[in-house]
């Protein structure tokens, strides 16, 4: 049985599935898991003024609503604030970092994302399968 797993949830529905995935690697046990969502940097641009309000803000604003939509399906899932992490960042390297840092032995991840079907798998999914050093669950999501 797994000791730490790493969850990677895009916030769709769809997370609730890949938890559950999760948590019978690790006999139900919801604090053998670390729940994380990464949020990307909103793009730098020339000007500040392309923006309504300071970007800076903006970001903020962006990762304070995610940790509470992340903390929400947590919470349902009895996942401890103190093992759910909102990252910013690039997906992949952000999981990649928290696994390492937490020494995690598995990541359970959905197939795909919320930009739906690409390939076979979501391009997050496909970079943590290239050079992991732990192992790699992916969750058959469907069209969720
Ligand atoms: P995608 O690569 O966007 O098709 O998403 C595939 C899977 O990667 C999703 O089902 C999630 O498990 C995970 N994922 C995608 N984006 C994020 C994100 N921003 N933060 C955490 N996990 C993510």
């Amino acid at each position: 049985m797994y000791n730490k797993v790493v969850v990677a949830v895009d916030l769709s529905d769809s997370s609730k599935k890949i938890i559950d995935a999760a948590l019978n690697l690790v006999g139900n046990d919801p604090d053998k898991l670390a729940l994380a969502h990464v949020v990307e940097p909103i793009p730098s641009v020339w000007g500040m003024e392309s923006y309504a309000m300071d970007p800076i803000e903006l970001q903020q604003k962006i990762l304070d609503s995610s940790g509470k939509m992340l903390e929400e399906i947590g919470n349902k899932s009895k996942i401890d604030k103190s093992n759910q992490h909102t990252l910013l960042g690039t997906p992949a390297t952000e999981i990649r970092n928290l696994v390492e840092e937490l020494k995690a032995d598995a990541i359970v991840i959905g197939s795909h994302g919320n930009s739906g079907w690409k390939i076979v798998l979501g391009s997050t999914a496909i970079k943590l399968l290239h050079g992991a050093t732990c192992d790699v669950l992916t969750i058959y999501v469907g069209d969720d």
